[in-house]
């Protein structure tokens, strides 16, 4: 089976295992193993690949979970409880639904109200992404598109009124406090995604884990 008993390692020398890690020196390394790996610090959801199994070292619990996969208008992650241990996921929904690839070519004025959220986005992002680039670049390597995308998205911008925006951090938020309410156990405990994993059965840090697939 992939779920080798590999030495413990002594410690993390990277916070995530790097992509197509070479297994034998990486395991020396401390760093990836494979498609499986043991810390001597314990595991961290952080640590694990989208969907795979954990395992106990010391008693017989093992469990298939998910770390973190994402969707196009949502993401699942994985928490443990950290009164009961039981391991869960929550997921999160985006505020705004997505763009419809059909609106691709319609300007924003063109757009239903709850297609234009998402463009909203996507103009702010585009104006931040160019500024930035005419900052770290001299100015001699400009792209000749550069200024007229970031003053045609400024023009589209400069339509929308301030109480959309504040309508879009509003429901931003709203969202956010939503999730944030969802992170408790059925037990009272708290949910948590960046504490060293236990096993739920024996209360051991050493968890193995191993990675089936990326989402
Ligand atoms: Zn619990
Ligand atoms: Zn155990």
């Amino acid at each position: 089976m992939w779920l080798l008993n590999y030495p413990k390692v002594q410690k993390w020398t990277c916070t995530k295992p790097p992509r197509g890690a070479d297994s034998q020196k990486d395991v020396k390394k401390g760093i990836f193993v494979g498609t499986c790996y043991t810390v001597a610090e314990g595991l961290r959801f952080e640590y694990l690949g989208g969907y795979g199994t954990i395992s106990c070292g010391d008693c017989d619990f093992s469990q298939d979970i998910t770390s973190f996969t994402h969707g196009p208008s949502s993401s699942t992650a994985g928490y443990q409880c950290h009164t009961c241990g039981k391991f869960t996921t929550r997921t999160r929904k985006k505020p705004f639904r997505r763009p419809d690839p059909a609106d691709r070519d319609k300007s924003l004025s063109e757009l239903a109200p709850d297609a234009r959220p998402s463009r909203i986005e996507d103009l702010q992002s585009s104006i931040r992404l160019g500024e930035r680039e005419m900052q770290e670049t001299p100015k001699r390597d400009w792209h000749p598109t550069w200024v007229s995308k970031v003053a045609e998205c400024r023009r589209e911008l400069s339509t929308v009124t301030e109480d959309e925006l504040q309508n879009m951090e509003k429901k931003r938020e709203e969202v956010a406090q939503a999730y944030e309410a969802s992170l408790f156990c059925a037990c009272g405990g708290g949910l948590e995604r960046d504490k060293t994993l236990f096993c739920p059965s024996c209360r051991s840090n050493n968890l193995r884990y191993g990675h089936e697939h990326s989402t």
